[in-house]
């Protein structure tokens, strides 16, 4: 294996990354996650990140929204603590940071000029492992400069069309995957390019292909319950490629659950976040 930076996802692999819970474990060992996610009209992103990320462990969650979202997701998610942008609508700051393990940001949030001054900032001041999706990926495509001045540990997770928008457009798919991993590399971040065979390059080089998941994934909704996830796993104190690894393995595998119950055409994302649990037993 030493002779190719390729590896496929199996399930031992993944059950030798976890780490054990103990019987004195509290919440505070878990880590507190912050997730920035929802806009108007997208508030249902940030419900299904927080809920994702309340179904894989995370010891407390922070989710900071919109004002518009207040009722919203204190509603629909008990168990998040809700911070709240002097923004109506968008996201245009953030808490103060000391107290958070892992940040994620992303999930239906949008690209406003005054969402962009917030993520200069945001990306000026973490000091601890973030998760990137969505519009902050394409935030970060759109002013390229952004990128060689990034966080310790990231975790990018766009689909192809944001892949494409953060590092360019290829040929063929052996191409794509070099510059993947190639902008891993260069920039010292976990890439994880979404779709069918998830691919996960390391910023050491290595890649490895995820085989869960299944076409019924392909919905709205979807990648924002992975986003929720990985937060999750970072917030617990998995490195970022072991969160991003466990992650993408745990999402599909949720998915395949989930659709051998309700099949493939009527699954939704939301499907996806009832079927965690069941998926976290796959992996004792
Ligand atoms: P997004 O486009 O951000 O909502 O992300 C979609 C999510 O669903 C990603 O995690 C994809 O890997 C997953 N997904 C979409 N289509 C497929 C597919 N055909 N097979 C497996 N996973 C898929
Ligand atoms: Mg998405």
């Amino acid at each position: 294996s030493e002779l190719t930076p390729y590896k496929i996802l199996n399930r031992e692999f993944v059950k030798s990354l976890l780490m054990p819970r103990k019987k004195f474990d509290h919440k505070g060992t878990y880590g507190h996650g912050l997730l920035i996610s929802g806009s108007y009209g997208k508030m249902g992103a940030a419900i299904l990140a927080s809920r994702a990320s309340l179904r894989s462990g995370i010891g407390l969650l922070t989710s900071h929204i919109p004002r518009l979202g207040y009722q919203i997701m204190q509603t629909a998610v008990p168990e998040t603590m809700v911070s709240i942008d002097r923004s109506d609508i968008i996201f245009t700051e953030f808490p103060n940071l000391d107290q958070f393990k892992a940040i994620a940001i992303g999930p239906g949030i949008d690209k406003k000029q005054n969402s962009y001054k917030a993520m200069i900032d945001l990306l000026k001041e973490v000091k601890v492992p973030m998760v990137l999706d969505a519009d902050a990926i394409n935030i970060i495509g759109e002013h390229p400069e952004l990128k060689d001045d990034l966080p310790m540990g990231c975790v990018f997770t766009p689909h192809m069309k944001e892949f494409e928008r953060l590092v360019g457009k290829s040929k063929d798919s052996y191409t794509r995957n070099c510059m993947q991993r190639e902008f891993a590399k260069e920039h010292q971040l976990t890439l994880v390019l979404k779709g069918a065979y998830t691919a996960i390059c390391c910023p050491e080089g290595s890649c490895y292909f995820n085989p869960t998941g299944n076409p019924g994934m392909a919905t709205a909704g979807s990648g924002d319950v992975l986003t929720g996830i990985i937060l999750s796993l970072l917030s617990q104190g998995y490195s970022s490629h072991v969160a991003a690894i466990i992650g993408v393995y745990l999402h599909g595998l949720a998915g395949d659950l989930a659709s051998v119950d309700l099949g493939i055409e009527a699954l939704t994302a939301s499907d996806i976040i009832d079927y965690l649990p069941k998926a976290w037993l796959k992996l004792k």
